[in-house]
């Protein structure tokens, strides 16, 4: 997630300046994981992908 240590702020990525600045105060953004956000939506998604595909291939085996 980028983070402004200027004006102490996140950021999305579509709020940002198109070089990847701050659109507030034109300066340098860290990207920042934010590790309290511990199942993020596209890891559940990935893991409810790999359990159809795991139940497909168990599924194809006895058929
Ligand atoms: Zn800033």
């Amino acid at each position: 997630m980028p983070w402004c240590e200027e004006c102490a702020k996140y950021w999305t990525p579509n709020s940002m300046n198109e070089d990847g600045t701050c659109p507030k105060c034109d300066g340098e953004v860290e990207e920042v994981e934010n590790e309290s956000e511990s199942a993020p939506w596209h890891f559940k998604l990935m893991v409810g992908a790999l359990v159809v595909y795991l139940g497909y291939r168990f599924v194809q085996m006895f058929s």
